[in-house]
């Protein structure tokens, strides 16, 4: 998987990407980051990239060039052809191009199933909003995805993209090891995960449940299975409700 990250902050994306295991992922070739400075492609002399809003109201947007320039970039960068003189927004989105996602709380909101999807991606380019947004006219242009991380306003879209692509790379082959594998993590399959014990077996007068100490398999199977629909239950009555309907129980 290839990212490139339209950013204002780009030492945040690269300095938080490679850290730990998505770090190790990259020194490994599995996965590559490139990011874009927005700022690099100012149009004025201060370096900056936003404008007041038409039709007043508080706050600065980010102007389309900056945006536009970033992306031509980005895509340049991750060697995907594209046609300028193609201006037809439909013709544009029927072309088979790397997928555009751009971090905003009035998108669709991020889940397990959105990260499966994206990771079957070559590449992704992934734009971050700053102030109160950025221009209408080149989103209408450029973005295929418009993703929100959930419902509050966060100050800039660097923290949602490392959100994004910490999500989709570890669904890649091979970013997780057997340490950190995916094992049965929340949402697989439609539940929140079990509560999980490790050593010792006896803590401040806390023990580990007997059950997963017995070496009986199946038994230890059976209570993961009531402990997590006992948790979905509690944290997510929702899921624990579709989880029923999706095998014809209820
Ligand atoms: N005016 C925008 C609105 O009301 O929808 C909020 C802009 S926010 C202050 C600045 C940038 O942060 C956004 O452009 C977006 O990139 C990012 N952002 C903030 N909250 C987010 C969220 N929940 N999910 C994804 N991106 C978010």
């Amino acid at each position: 998987m290839k990212y490139c990250v339209i950013t204002l902050f780009p030492e945040l994306i690269e300095n938080a990407f490679s850290t730990s295991i998505t770090g190790r992922a990259l020194s490994e070739g599995i996965l590559s980051l490139d990011t874009v400075s927005l700022r690099a492609f100012s149009q004025n002399s201060y370096g900056s990239v936003d404008d007041y809003t038409y039709g007043g109201g508080a706050g600065m947007l980010i102007q389309c060039e900056p945006v536009w320039l970033a992306y031509q970039e980005a895509l340049s960068r991750i060697e995907t052809k594209f046609d300028e003189e193609c201006d037809e927004l439909s013709t544009i989105r029927e072309e088979k191009r790397t997928r555009v996602i751009y971090t905003s709380p009035a998108g669709r909101v991020f889940d397990e199933g959105m990260a499966e999807e994206f990771s079957r991606e070559e590449s992704l380019i992934i734009l971050c909003g700053h102030y109160e947004g950025v221009d209408q006219r080149v989103l209408d242009r450029i973005v295929t995805d418009e993703v929100s991380i959930g419902d509050y306003v966060l100050t800039g879209g660097e923290l949602p993209a490392l959100v994004i692509m910490d999500a989709v790379s570890r669904r890649i082959p091979g970013v997780l090891n057997n340490e950190d594998s995916a094992g049965s993590e929340s949402f697989e399959n439609g539940l929140l995960e079990y509560p999980q014990y490790t050593r010792p077996k006896e803590w401040r007068g806390l023990s580990v449940p007997d059950i997963l100490l017995s070496g009986d398999h199946q038994a230890v199977e059976t209570w993961r299975l009531t402990e997590a629909k006992k948790k979905t239950k509690e944290m997510r009555p929702e899921l624990l409700e579709k989880w029923y309907k999706d095998r014809g129980i209820m």
